[in-house]
This record gives C-alpha cells, sequence and structure tokens, in this order.
C-alpha cells in the first residue's frame, strides 16, 4: 500500500531536500511513499495572500487565518477522504515511538505546520489530532512535521532494508538501544568489549539486554517504569 503524506505549509520548500535524500528519496522512488506539498498561500482569497492577522485581544505578533488552512485541509479530504490530519503545535500530545508506529499504519497522513504566533485555535476543529515534537518553541511546524515524517516513514514496511534494525531500536519494549561499536577494535585506549567479539552469540544478546537495561536505568528510567506499569496491567 502507498502511504499518502500531504504537507500544508508556507514554506514547502522547506521540504524539498529532505524529501530527495536518503531512506525518504528511496520509499518515493519504490512507491511505498507518495508527498505532496501544498503551498497555503494557494488557498487565500485575499489579493496579497496573505495567511495571518493581528491577535483578537491583542498581544504580540500575529496569528494564523483559520480560513486558508481549512480550505486547505478540505482539499486534500477531497483526494482523500480517509486522511488524518495533524496539526504541528507545541500545545499537542508529545511525539513518541508508539505514536509513530500508529501512524504509520495510516494510508494518508495530513501534516499542517504554524507559523509566527501559530494558528487560530479553530482551527483545532477541523484537524484529527495535534501534535508536538517536544516541551520548546520551534519557529514553525515544518521541522517538527518533517520529524514526523521521518519517524514514521522508516517504519512503513519496505522502507528500511532490514527489518531487524527497527524491532531492535530505542523505544521498543520501552528501553534504550544496546550499545555499538565497530572498528577500530580499540581508539585511543577506549575498547570494544570483548563479549562482542567473542562469536558467542547468547552471550553477546544476554551482554546486549543487560546494557540496555543499564544504560535505560542510568538515562531513561522513566522508561523502565513504564514497562513495569505495563506488566503490572497485563
Ligand atoms: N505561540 C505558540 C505557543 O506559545 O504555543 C508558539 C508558536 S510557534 C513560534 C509557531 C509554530 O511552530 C506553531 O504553530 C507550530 O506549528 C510550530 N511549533 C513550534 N514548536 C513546536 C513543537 N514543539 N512541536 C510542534 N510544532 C511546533
Amino acid at each position: 500500500m502507498t502511504r499518502h503524506f500531504d504537507i500544508i505549509s508556507i514554506f514547502p520548500e522547506m521540504f524539498e531536500s529532505h524529501l530527495r535524500e536518503s531512506i525518504l528519496k528511496r520509499a518515493q522512488d519504490q512507491g511505498l511513499l507518495n508527498v505532496n506539498l501544498h503551498n497555503l498561500r494557494d488557498y487565500t482569497i485575499n489579493k496579497h495572500r496573505k495567511t495571518d492577522d493581528y491577535p483578537f485581544g491583542g498581544g504580540v505578533g500575529l496569528i494564523m487565518n483559520v480560513d486558508p488552512i481549512v480550505r486547505a485541509i478540505e482539499a486534500v479530504k477531497e483526494a482523500r477522504p480517509s486522511t488524518r490530519s495533524i496539526l504541528l503545535s507545541p500545545g499537542g500530545k508529545s511525539f513518541n515511538q508508539k505514536i509513530a508506529w500508529e501512524l504509520s499504519k495510516e494510508e494518508s497522513l495530513t501534516f499542517i505546520c504554524g507559523r509566527y504566533e501559530g494558528v487560530d485555535e479553530r482551527v483545532l476543529n477541523f484537524v484529527d489530532d495535534a501534535i508536538s515534537i517536544g516541551d520548546y518553541v520551534m519557529a514553525g511546524g515544518e521541522v517538527p512535521a518533517m520529524v514526523l515524517v521521518e519517524a514514521i516513514s522508516r517504519l512503513i514496511p519496505g522502507v528500511v532494508g532490514d527489518e531487524c534494525s527497527i524491532i531492535e531500536e530505542s523505544f521498543e519494549g520501552n528501553k534504550l538501544e544496546y550499545p555499538q561499536y565497530t572498528k577500530p577494535r580499540e581508539f585511543r585506549g577506549l575498547k570494544v568489549p570483548d563479549v562482542l567479539v567473542s562469536g558467542h552469540h547468547k552471550d553477546i544478546q544476554d551482554w546486549q539486554l543487560k546494557e540496555a537495561l543499564k544504560k535505560t536505568a542510568k538515562i531513561r528510567p522513566d522508561l523502565l517504569n513504564k514497562k513495569i506499569e505495563q506488566v503490572d496491567s497485563a
């Protein structure tokens, strides 16, 4: 099944180089992914193709108008009625690998990128989700949309060559990935752990699991707590 991503932005050119490289290019070349960029200004009906205005009630900055955004969403919906629309917003739910998996199963996703001081709150009535990439504020939704596009795309079957590399990665099973090494075997006195060059498959697997849990406990204990909660509620 080809996945369709539609991206609505006042800076659609920002996506071009991102989409031209690496796995995203391959996914498109293989027909696994189809990406359409929409310039929000094409959905304005004013002479200057303006997409923003001053906030009611005063305050700094400009707010993106609801009407061109809704026209753009509706235009995408006409072509792909089942599309799931996502507003990129610092006020949305936090993006994570679980959400990436969930979204990778959708046939069509529409991403709406805000700019300036954000979008008119009424846009929320016309989208299925609002998603944040983290607790910080970006200048626009374009980079956050790229984050989602890339994280979701690599979970689409066939996009990443070796499927195992996806399953063993960080956040799968609520833990970080085990430490990885390549040549040289020693660099400035730092040696690759002996077990990894021992050739004992079972010992290597045990070591990887132990190190993944140690690393997670040290850096992201919250992930292990989630794991315990899951086991408790099972
Ligand atoms: N005034 C807004 C606020 O305080 O929540 C911030 C607006 S931000 C400067 C402009 C746009 O960037 C937002 O509408 C959104 O599309 C995008 N954006 C900024 N930070 C983001 C984040 N952490 N996650 C997703 N989108 C973000």
